[in-house]
Protein backbone atom coordinates (compact mmCIF):
# COMPACT_ATOMS: atom_id res chain seq x y z
CA UNK A 1 0.00 0.00 0.00
CA UNK A 2 0.48 3.57 -0.85
CA UNK A 3 -0.73 6.54 0.24
CA UNK A 4 -0.67 9.30 -1.73
CA UNK A 5 2.38 11.28 -0.32
CA UNK A 6 4.60 7.80 -1.46
CA UNK A 7 2.46 8.08 -4.90
CA UNK A 8 3.95 11.60 -4.95
CA UNK A 9 8.02 10.66 -4.49
CA UNK A 10 7.00 7.59 -6.61
CA UNK A 11 6.11 10.01 -9.63
CA UNK A 12 8.99 12.36 -8.44
CA UNK A 13 11.97 8.87 -8.94
CA UNK A 14 9.79 7.80 -12.36
CA UNK A 15 12.73 6.65 -14.01
CA UNK A 16 13.07 4.09 -11.35
CA UNK A 17 16.00 2.21 -9.64
CA UNK A 18 16.45 -0.49 -12.51
CA UNK A 19 16.31 2.04 -15.31
CA UNK A 20 13.52 1.24 -17.22
CA UNK A 21 11.85 4.44 -18.97
CA UNK A 22 8.94 5.12 -16.78
CA UNK A 23 6.59 5.96 -19.95
CA UNK A 24 6.58 2.62 -21.57
CA UNK A 25 5.72 1.40 -17.77
CA UNK A 26 3.38 3.78 -16.57
CA UNK A 27 2.04 5.47 -19.87
CA UNK A 28 -0.43 8.11 -18.08
CA UNK A 29 1.11 10.17 -15.88
CA UNK A 30 -0.65 13.07 -13.54
CA UNK A 31 1.08 15.06 -11.16
CA UNK A 32 -0.33 17.67 -8.81
CA UNK A 33 -3.82 18.53 -10.85
CA UNK A 34 -5.95 21.83 -9.60
CA UNK A 35 -9.11 22.26 -10.71
CA UNK A 36 -11.88 25.22 -9.05
CA UNK A 37 -15.00 25.56 -10.94
CA UNK A 38 -16.20 29.48 -9.66
CA UNK A 39 -15.97 28.63 -5.89
CA UNK A 40 -15.47 24.79 -5.59
CA UNK A 41 -12.55 22.97 -5.70
CA UNK A 42 -13.47 19.62 -7.95
CA UNK A 43 -9.48 18.66 -8.17
CA UNK A 44 -6.93 19.58 -5.27
CA UNK A 45 -3.37 18.37 -5.74
CA UNK A 46 -4.40 14.65 -7.21
CA UNK A 47 -1.32 12.83 -8.34
CA UNK A 48 -1.20 9.37 -10.01
CA UNK A 49 0.07 7.24 -12.84
CA UNK A 50 -1.46 3.95 -14.53
CA UNK A 51 0.57 0.66 -15.46
CA UNK A 52 0.85 -0.28 -19.08
CA UNK A 53 -1.98 -2.84 -19.89
CA UNK A 54 -3.92 -2.85 -16.45
CA UNK A 55 -7.12 -2.47 -15.32
CA UNK A 56 -7.23 0.16 -12.70
CA UNK A 57 -10.19 0.57 -11.05
CA UNK A 58 -10.65 4.77 -9.95
CA UNK A 59 -13.31 4.95 -6.48
CA UNK A 60 -14.16 7.64 -4.02
CA UNK A 61 -17.66 9.29 -2.48
CA UNK A 62 -19.46 11.50 -4.85
CA UNK A 63 -17.99 14.74 -5.86
CA UNK A 64 -13.99 13.43 -5.11
CA UNK A 65 -13.27 14.57 -8.40
CA UNK A 66 -13.17 11.61 -10.13
CA UNK A 67 -15.22 12.39 -13.47
CA UNK A 68 -13.57 16.08 -13.39
CA UNK A 69 -9.25 14.14 -13.49
CA UNK A 70 -11.07 12.02 -16.51
CA UNK A 71 -11.85 15.33 -18.19
CA UNK A 72 -9.11 17.31 -17.15
CA UNK A 73 -6.62 14.09 -18.57
CA UNK A 74 -8.67 13.84 -21.86
CA UNK A 75 -8.76 17.93 -22.53
CA UNK A 76 -12.24 18.24 -21.97
CA UNK A 77 -11.14 21.12 -19.30
CA UNK A 78 -8.21 22.92 -18.96
CA UNK A 79 -6.66 21.90 -15.27
CA UNK A 80 -5.64 25.45 -13.07
CA UNK A 81 -2.23 23.81 -12.64
CA UNK A 82 -0.19 20.16 -12.80
CA UNK A 83 0.71 18.35 -15.40
CA UNK A 84 -0.48 15.05 -17.37
CA UNK A 85 2.05 13.27 -19.64
CA UNK A 86 1.02 10.12 -21.83
CA UNK A 87 3.61 7.96 -23.21
CA UNK A 88 6.82 10.19 -23.99
CA UNK A 89 4.86 13.48 -24.29
CA UNK A 90 3.03 16.03 -22.14
CA UNK A 91 -0.46 16.67 -23.12
CA UNK A 92 -1.62 19.06 -20.75
CA UNK A 93 -4.23 21.48 -22.22
CA UNK A 94 -4.75 19.61 -25.23
CA UNK A 95 -7.86 19.12 -26.98
CA UNK A 96 -9.77 16.38 -26.70
CA UNK A 97 -9.17 15.41 -30.28
CA UNK A 98 -5.44 15.79 -30.12
CA UNK A 99 -5.64 14.08 -27.34
CA UNK A 100 -7.35 10.90 -28.79
CA UNK A 101 -5.25 11.22 -31.62
CA UNK A 102 -2.03 10.49 -29.00
CA UNK A 103 -3.87 7.18 -28.22
CA UNK A 104 -6.01 8.42 -25.17
CA UNK A 105 -9.65 8.15 -25.24
CA UNK A 106 -12.72 8.32 -22.52
CA UNK A 107 -16.12 7.07 -23.41
CA UNK A 108 -19.24 9.55 -23.79
CA UNK A 109 -22.89 9.05 -23.73
CA UNK A 110 -23.99 9.35 -27.13
CA UNK A 111 -25.52 12.77 -27.95
CA UNK A 112 -29.33 13.14 -28.84
CA UNK A 113 -28.66 14.13 -32.02
CA UNK A 114 -27.39 10.53 -32.51
CA UNK A 115 -30.47 8.67 -31.49
CA UNK A 116 -31.46 9.19 -35.37
CA UNK A 117 -28.75 7.62 -36.50
CA UNK A 118 -27.96 3.89 -37.04
CA UNK A 119 -25.24 2.07 -35.22
CA UNK A 120 -22.94 1.45 -38.32
CA UNK A 121 -23.42 5.10 -38.85
CA UNK A 122 -22.67 6.26 -35.02
CA UNK A 123 -19.28 4.37 -35.22
CA UNK A 124 -18.14 5.29 -38.48
CA UNK A 125 -18.67 8.69 -37.32
CA UNK A 126 -17.05 8.23 -33.57
CA UNK A 127 -13.05 8.96 -35.06
CA UNK A 128 -13.71 11.99 -36.91
CA UNK A 129 -15.82 13.37 -33.59
CA UNK A 130 -12.74 12.22 -31.67
CA UNK A 131 -9.72 13.35 -33.31
CA UNK A 132 -10.28 15.91 -35.84
CA UNK A 133 -11.25 15.83 -39.70
CA UNK A 134 -7.72 15.53 -41.09
CA UNK A 135 -5.60 13.86 -38.85
CA UNK A 136 -6.75 10.53 -37.69
CA UNK A 137 -5.27 7.65 -36.30
CA UNK A 138 -5.55 5.06 -38.82
CA UNK A 139 -7.49 2.30 -37.94
CA UNK A 140 -5.27 -0.23 -39.81
CA UNK A 141 -3.87 -2.93 -37.61
CA UNK A 142 -0.15 -1.68 -37.60
CA UNK A 143 -0.24 1.77 -39.41
CA UNK A 144 1.16 4.58 -38.60
CA UNK A 145 -0.41 7.27 -36.55
CA UNK A 146 -1.97 10.21 -38.98
CA UNK A 147 -2.88 8.64 -41.95
CA UNK A 148 -5.68 9.50 -43.84
CA UNK A 149 -7.88 6.43 -43.35
CA UNK A 150 -10.56 5.43 -46.37
CA UNK A 151 -14.10 5.38 -45.47
CA UNK A 152 -13.61 1.50 -46.55
CA UNK A 153 -11.15 1.08 -43.72
CA UNK A 154 -13.52 2.89 -41.40
CA UNK A 155 -16.32 0.83 -42.38
CA UNK A 156 -14.09 -2.87 -41.81
CA UNK A 157 -13.01 -1.51 -38.21
CA UNK A 158 -16.53 -0.17 -37.99
CA UNK A 159 -17.64 -4.21 -38.77
CA UNK A 160 -14.89 -5.52 -36.43
CA UNK A 161 -16.62 -3.87 -33.37
CA UNK A 162 -19.52 -4.87 -33.66
CA UNK A 163 -18.80 -8.55 -34.66
CA UNK A 164 -16.23 -8.00 -31.51
CA UNK A 165 -19.37 -6.52 -29.15
CA UNK A 166 -21.42 -8.52 -30.37
CA UNK A 167 -24.04 -6.56 -31.76
CA UNK A 168 -23.56 -6.53 -34.93
CA UNK A 169 -27.36 -7.58 -35.38
CA UNK A 170 -28.07 -3.75 -34.59
CA UNK A 171 -25.85 -2.35 -37.11
CA UNK A 172 -28.97 -0.74 -39.07
CA UNK A 173 -31.14 0.08 -35.89
CA UNK A 174 -31.18 3.40 -34.74
CA UNK A 175 -29.02 4.17 -31.41
CA UNK A 176 -32.68 6.07 -29.99
CA UNK A 177 -33.90 2.73 -30.08
CA UNK A 178 -31.23 0.94 -27.82
CA UNK A 179 -31.72 -0.25 -24.44
CA UNK A 180 -29.60 1.16 -21.91
CA UNK A 181 -26.80 -2.08 -21.85
CA UNK A 182 -26.59 -1.57 -25.72
CA UNK A 183 -26.16 2.29 -25.83
CA UNK A 184 -22.93 1.37 -23.16
CA UNK A 185 -21.80 -1.41 -25.37
CA UNK A 186 -22.00 1.23 -27.85
CA UNK A 187 -20.02 4.00 -26.60
CA UNK A 188 -17.50 1.50 -25.64
CA UNK A 189 -17.25 0.50 -29.18
CA UNK A 190 -17.50 3.99 -30.53
CA UNK A 191 -14.25 5.04 -27.93
CA UNK A 192 -12.27 1.70 -29.96
CA UNK A 193 -12.92 2.64 -33.14
CA UNK A 194 -8.95 4.96 -33.57
CA UNK A 195 -8.04 1.59 -31.90
CA UNK A 196 -6.25 3.82 -28.73
CA UNK A 197 -3.93 2.23 -26.52
CA UNK A 198 -5.83 3.90 -23.52
CA UNK A 199 -9.48 4.05 -22.50
CA UNK A 200 -11.18 5.79 -19.86
CA UNK A 201 -14.48 4.32 -18.63
CA UNK A 202 -16.50 6.85 -17.00
CA UNK A 203 -19.57 4.60 -14.72
CA UNK A 204 -19.79 2.47 -18.07
CA UNK A 205 -22.22 -0.19 -16.04
CA UNK A 206 -24.78 2.87 -15.16
CA UNK A 207 -28.19 1.26 -15.73
CA UNK A 208 -27.11 -1.97 -17.08
CA UNK A 209 -28.86 -5.41 -16.49
CA UNK A 210 -26.05 -8.15 -15.18
CA UNK A 211 -26.25 -10.09 -17.77
CA UNK A 212 -24.96 -7.32 -19.93
CA UNK A 213 -22.81 -6.33 -17.16
CA UNK A 214 -20.96 -9.82 -16.90
CA UNK A 215 -20.33 -9.49 -20.78
CA UNK A 216 -19.20 -5.79 -20.54
CA UNK A 217 -17.11 -6.51 -18.30
CA UNK A 218 -15.59 -9.61 -20.26
CA UNK A 219 -14.92 -7.41 -22.78
CA UNK A 220 -13.12 -5.61 -20.89
CA UNK A 221 -11.25 -7.87 -19.93
CA UNK A 222 -10.35 -9.54 -23.27
CA UNK A 223 -9.34 -5.82 -24.42
CA UNK A 224 -6.86 -5.73 -21.77
CA UNK A 225 -4.97 -9.31 -22.69
CA UNK A 226 -4.79 -7.72 -26.16
CA UNK A 227 -2.68 -4.95 -24.33
CA UNK A 228 -5.28 -1.78 -23.82
CA UNK A 229 -5.01 0.16 -20.60
CA UNK A 230 -8.08 0.72 -18.79
CA UNK A 231 -8.82 3.34 -15.98
CA UNK A 232 -12.59 2.49 -14.67
CA UNK A 233 -14.76 4.34 -13.01
CA UNK A 234 -17.01 2.56 -11.01
CA UNK A 235 -19.79 3.10 -8.00
CA UNK A 236 -20.00 -0.58 -7.60
CA UNK A 237 -17.27 -1.85 -5.20
CA UNK A 238 -17.79 -5.41 -6.23
CA UNK A 239 -17.18 -4.44 -9.02
CA UNK A 240 -14.28 -2.77 -8.87
CA UNK A 241 -12.52 -5.05 -6.17
CA UNK A 242 -13.29 -7.94 -8.55
CA UNK A 243 -11.85 -7.23 -11.38
CA UNK A 244 -9.05 -4.01 -10.60
CA UNK A 245 -5.59 -5.50 -9.96
CA UNK A 246 -4.82 -1.89 -8.56
CA UNK A 247 -7.37 0.65 -6.94
CA UNK A 248 -7.04 4.29 -6.37
CA UNK A 249 -8.91 6.24 -3.83
CA UNK A 250 -10.09 9.57 -4.49
CA UNK A 251 -11.08 11.76 -1.76
CA UNK A 252 -11.68 15.58 -1.64
CA UNK A 253 -10.10 16.12 -5.17
CA UNK A 254 -7.13 14.05 -4.33
CA UNK A 255 -5.61 11.07 -3.77
CA UNK A 256 -6.19 9.70 -0.54
CA UNK A 257 -5.02 5.65 -1.21
CA UNK A 258 -3.80 2.95 -3.60
CA UNK A 259 -3.37 -0.57 -3.83
CA UNK A 260 -4.49 -3.72 -4.35
CA UNK A 261 -8.18 -4.54 -3.42
CA UNK A 262 -7.48 -5.91 -0.36
CA UNK A 263 -4.87 -3.34 1.02
CA UNK A 264 -7.68 -0.69 0.22
CA UNK A 265 -10.30 -2.87 1.86
CA UNK A 266 -8.35 -2.94 4.91
CA UNK A 267 -6.87 1.18 4.56
CA UNK A 268 -7.80 2.92 8.24
CA UNK A 269 -7.88 6.54 5.87
CA UNK A 270 -10.05 4.72 3.29
CA UNK A 271 -12.38 2.94 5.25
CA UNK A 272 -12.65 6.01 7.97
CA UNK A 273 -13.31 8.18 4.57
CA UNK A 274 -15.41 6.09 2.61
CA UNK A 275 -16.05 2.59 3.04
CA UNK A 276 -17.06 2.72 6.44
CA UNK A 277 -20.22 4.39 4.71
CA UNK A 278 -20.44 1.80 1.99
CA UNK A 279 -20.16 -1.44 4.10
P1 LIG B 1 -17.15 12.63 -8.97
O1 LIG B 1 -17.10 12.25 -10.40
O2 LIG B 1 -16.06 12.03 -8.14
O3 LIG B 1 -18.49 12.40 -8.35
P2 LIG B 1 -16.89 15.33 -9.97
O4 LIG B 1 -15.54 15.44 -10.57
O5 LIG B 1 -18.03 15.17 -10.89
O6 LIG B 1 -16.88 14.21 -8.85
O7 LIG B 1 -17.18 16.64 -9.11
C1 LIG B 1 -16.26 17.17 -8.15
C2 LIG B 1 -16.82 18.48 -7.64
O8 LIG B 1 -16.74 19.46 -8.68
C3 LIG B 1 -18.28 18.43 -7.25
O9 LIG B 1 -18.46 19.30 -6.14
C4 LIG B 1 -18.99 18.97 -8.46
O10 LIG B 1 -20.21 19.56 -8.11
C5 LIG B 1 -18.01 19.99 -9.00
N1 LIG B 1 -18.06 20.12 -10.47
C6 LIG B 1 -17.74 19.19 -11.38
N2 LIG B 1 -17.88 19.65 -12.63
C7 LIG B 1 -18.32 20.93 -12.51
C8 LIG B 1 -18.68 21.96 -13.44
N3 LIG B 1 -18.58 21.77 -14.77
N4 LIG B 1 -19.09 23.16 -12.94
C9 LIG B 1 -19.18 23.35 -11.61
N5 LIG B 1 -18.85 22.43 -10.69
C10 LIG B 1 -18.45 21.23 -11.11
MG1 LIG C 1 -18.50 11.28 -11.66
Amino acid sequence: MSDAADAGRATETEAGTDGRDASAEYPLRVEDLHKSFGGITAVEGASFRIEAGSLTGLIGPNGAGKSTTFNLVTGVHKPDSGAVCFGDEEITGLEPHEVANKGLVRTFQIARQLDEMTVLENLMLAPRSQVGEVLWRSVLPGARRGVLAQESTVRDRAWEMLDFFEIDHLAEEFAGNLSGGQRKLLEMARALMTDPDMVLLDEPLAGVNPSLEKKLLEHVHELRADGYTFLLVEHDMDVIMNNCEHIIVMHQGRVLAEGTADEIRSNERVIDAYLGENV
